[in-house]
């Protein structure tokens, strides 16, 4: 597959030609599941001299339907261009079809969908992640050039490293969140899906900049890191030594390859541990479910969402929202109401509110021996379709990525290799907030040199 640098250089002609190559293909390999449904008339050809990207069914093209992957929404049609839409439309890009997703961008494994689930391209039998796994299926399969993710506790990264390619989430206030379908706000960001580490600068550089219409955006000038990469920086990069011991052996054994890589590349490596990690998890859930609930109320029949038709007032928000809403968004609104209510608010968003404030200080502890930390992206390579019945089970995929939103930090995720049953495993580079910089240098010297082996 062309990459993104690659077709930024092609006439309008040839990139119409990859664009209509692209729709067969996608046509060709439906069963992958990669996007949400047959392309509409208007997806394949409103934009045709535009570089196609595949974009996530949570963010918003102007007169396409968006669902979040959700069955309240169907039907419901964008009333305008996210702002990250109109960047890439401003750059030469264009929104080629909707990529499936985990309900709400709720999960870890894309099987919480409306419209099924979406198969990994390097074992069919496996999940590609989530909850932006058809963004990296499709990247993966070559059925995009590129794709955009939103990732709110490791949704871009993970997937990302269950299906071999690069994700990157950058740092809280970089891209606008402004036509993003809102989880959790205080941790939601849009970020890129690629083929290799230069092609998500490039992405980056697109997406990032203030946006006076997302009250979050930060309000600096947007230095582009594309046009500065640097493989041959050296930087310290700190590995933390209790994620390592709790991965499973594939994972330890890739992460060892890769912090050979780093050491080769010149990087001086250095150890420290997270403390109390293995309250993260909880920490995430309880401040991720409480603004999910709150941000998923407008979902009612009235304001928003398809409406069932019933006797009472009351009645029809509860069927709406009971036969709209999937099994996950339903424990998680009760989840994040729950934690909210009046007499448990001091007992759990409070003390998760600390807890948070805990994790950044961590993390700021260690940014002042190191640049940059190495850490596993998931404790497993992709699992099989139905493994984690257990929601809790589930929650755990994401306990070496939702720190980094909790933090605000930015992190990418980079393919280190694969296991002995062929499955990516990928590993993950977080940076201090706004160093974009350090964060692509590295990870392209950790590309380039693995790529050496
Ligand atoms: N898997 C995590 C969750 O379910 C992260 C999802 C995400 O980043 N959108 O909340």
């Amino acid at each position: 597959m062309i990459t993104l640098k690659e077709s930024l250089k092609l006439p309008q002609e040839e990139i119409a030609e990859i664009r209509r190559e692209l729709l067969r293909e996608i046509e060709e390999r439906r069963e992958i599941g990669a996007y949400v449904e047959q392309l509409t008339d208007q997806e394949i050809s409103q934009y045709m001299d535009g570089i196609p990207i595949a974009i996530k069914d949570n963010i918003q093209v102007n007169g396409w339907e968006v669902t979040g992957g959700s069955n309240i929404l169907q039907g419901y049609i964008a009333p305008y261009n996210a702002t990250v839409i109109n960047k890439m439309l401003n750059n030469g890009l264009a929104p080629m079809g909707r990529t499936n997703m985990d309900e709400f961008a709720m999960g870890s494994s894309t099987e919480s969908s409306f419209y099924g689930v979406t198969k990994n391209p390097h074992d069919f039998s496996r999940v590609p992640g989530g909850s932006s796994g058809g963004s990296a299926a499709a990247v993966a399969a070559g059925l995009a050039i590129a794709a955009l993710g939103s990732d709110t506790g490791g949704s871009i990264r993970q997937p990302a490293s269950f299906c071999g390619c690069v994700g990157m989430k950058p740092t809280y206030g970089k891209v606008s969140r402004y036509g993003l379908g809102a989880y959790s706000s205080s941790l939601d960001q849009i970020g890129p899906i690629t083929q290799n580490v230069e092609d998500a600068a490039i992405l980056y550089d697109i997406l990032a900049g203030h946006d006076p219409k997302d009250s979050t955006s930060a309000n600096i000038e947007h230095a582009k890191v594309s046009d500065c990469l640097n493989p041959d920086k050296k930087l310290t990069i700190a590995v933390i030594e209790n994620y390592l011991a709790e991965a499973s052996d594939d994972v330890r054994e890739k992460m060892q390859e890769g912090i050979k890589a780093l050491e080769k590349a010149g990087h001086k490596i250095i150890y420290k541990n997270f403390i109390n990690s293995k309250y993260d998890i909880a920490t995430y859930y309880v401040i991720a479910t409480a603004e999910a609930s709150a941000n998923l109320s407008r979902y009612d029949g009235v304001r928003y969402g398809n409406r069932t038709s019933n006797e009472s007032l009351k009645e029809m928000y509860l069927s709406s929202r009971s036969q709209g809403f999937g099994e996950e968004v339903k424990r998680r609104i009760l989840l994040g109401t729950f934690v909210l209510s009046s007499g448990y608010y001091d007992a759990y968003y409070i003390k998760a509110q600390k807890a948070r404030h805990f994790i950044k200080h961590q993390y700021e502890a260690i940014f002042e021996e190191a640049d940059l930390i190495f850490t596993p992206v998931a404790p497993t390579a992709a699992f099989e379709f139905g493994s984690k019945k257990d929601p809790l089970e589930m929650y755990l995929s994401d306990i070496y990525t939702i720190s980094l939103n909790l933090a605000g930090l930015p992190g990418i995720s980079v393919p280190l290799g694969k296991n002995n049953q062929g499955l990516p495993i990928g590993g993950q580079l977080i940076a201090k907030a706004f160093y974009e910089q350090d964060l692509f240098d590295g990870a392209m010297s950790l590309e380039r040199e693995l790529a050496l082996k």
